[in-house]
């Protein structure tokens, strides 16, 4: 027979191939990936720095151990490059690797800034353990590092950076941090609490060029009103794009992201999982959607069709400045943030139009005691 090939060893990837092995010992499992394989969680790519942690030691299970550990059949550095639906294989630069069910879990790809000027193509971002090791080692002797986008991932880096000495400008063309997730008030929690750290936000602005400096060291980045701003690192956080070039040239449907269905499945015999996937017209990037996903998805690919069923889900976001926990309203949602303060943090509810609680956010020391009530109280 041949085998269940997943494209992608992130942890959608691993999740898939760990779930269909408990309910299949003897299914054949090829995992192929363009990078090196090993397990990691990706989540740490942004609290690291303080924990003082290289790249290597965030490596939870190196790619051998994986696939003993799991009987999987693993091609590392190995990149596919066409997908034959009809013929039911996959082609990577040297091979044709036939299959009977296909999986993509092939991740997302960081938005670019349409940025100017000489240093542009040295501005730097974090999406996979070898970016980690990258801007790592450019952090050597280094200062002042410049984060474009205040967002979730930029926030939390700021946090992590300035935690290990590091002086931290956020630059962000929005009125306050993780401006798509939370209200300006839960925002403004965030920012006092960085500001603290030392991180400078510089709201309102975006960076238009990025100029080596002149003594080759450093940048200079211009924002667009004009003003200048000299630093040692820049470092680019303003968001992820599904990668759907793949599937887009197999003629499988793609929109913002490889359009699956409840079940995972996007045409005959193939599925899409993780950050690279559009579930029933969601895009659900994060570690809890995906193990969830992955759990149904082994029902589906084991012979007993299971849709999945997506429970409220809050990420918790590694600003320990201001502990967070978010569960934004669906997207497009029209309605009012509440706010109730409480001692030690405050409690944010997204009233909708029908007057039902369709989001919150939680913030500081209170998080533990309300995050159930506020879940069971989600409509
Ligand atoms: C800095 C950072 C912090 C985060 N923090 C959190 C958090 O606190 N909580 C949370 O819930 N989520 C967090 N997330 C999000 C979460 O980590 C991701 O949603 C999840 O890891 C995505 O997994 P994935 O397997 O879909 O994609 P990826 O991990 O990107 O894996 C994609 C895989 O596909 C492979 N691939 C791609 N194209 C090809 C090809 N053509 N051929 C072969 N292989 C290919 C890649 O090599 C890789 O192995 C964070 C993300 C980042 C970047």
């Amino acid at each position: 027979m041949h085998p269940v090939i997943i494209i992608g060893t992130g942890l959608a990837g691993y999740s898939v191939a760990r779930e269909l092995r408990k309910l299949d010992p003897a299914q054949p499992i090829t995992l192929i990936s363009a990078d090196a394989g090993d397990f990691y969680a990706k989540p740490m790519l942004s609290n690291a720095f303080a924990q003082g942690k290289n790249a290597p030691q965030l490596v939870n299970t190196p790619m051998e151990k994986m696939a003993e550990q799991h009987q999987l059949t693993i091609l590392a550095h190995t990149r596919v490059v066409s997908i034959d639906v009809a013929g039911k294989t996959v082609h990577t630069v040297n091979d044709a690797l036939p299959y009977h069910k296909l999986v993509l879990a092939i991740g997302a790809d960081p938005i670019r800034l349409p940025l100017g000027g000489n240093g542009a193509d040295e501005v730097l971002s974090v999406n996979d353990i070898a970016d980690y090791g990258v801007f790592r080692g450019r952090l050597e002797g280094k200062q002042h590092v410049t984060i474009l986008g205040g967002g979730l991932i930029g926030c939390e880096f700021a946090n992590d950076l300035a935690s290990a000495g590091y002086q931290v400008t956020v630059v962000d063309p929005g009125t306050h941090p993780l401006s798509s997730l939370i209200p300006q008030g839960a925002g403004q929690e965030v920012q006092q609490a960085l500001e603290s750290l030392g991180v400078q936000f510089h709201f309102g602005r975006s960076v238009q060029v990025a100029d080596i400096a002149a003594d080759g060291d450093g940048f200079t980045l211009t924002e667009d009103n004009g003003d200048i701003l000299d630093t040692d690192i820049v470092l680019s956080a303003v968001g992820l794009r599904p990668r759907t070039t793949l599937a887009q040239s197999a003629g499988l449907p793609t929109n913002r992201g490889i359009v699956a269905d409840a079940t995972l499945r996007v045409a005959d015999d193939v599925y899409a999982i993780g950050d690279c996937a559009e579930i029933d017209g969601q895009w659900r990037p994060y570690v809890m959607p995906i193990t969830t996903a992955a759990r149904s998805l082994a029902q589906t690919l084991h012979g007993t069709e299971t849709p999945v069923h997506f429970p409220a889900m809050p990420v918790l976001v590694k600003t320990p400045a201001c502990p967070l926990l978010v569960n934004p309203p669906p997207r497009g949602e029209t309605g009012e943030w509440q706010q109730e303060v409480a001692e030690g943090g405050s409690i944010w509810q997204f009233i909708n139009q029908a007057g039902l609680m369709t989001g919150f956010v939680l913030t500081g020391k209170i998080i533990a005691a309300n995050r159930q009530r506020m879940i069971s109280a989600l409509r």
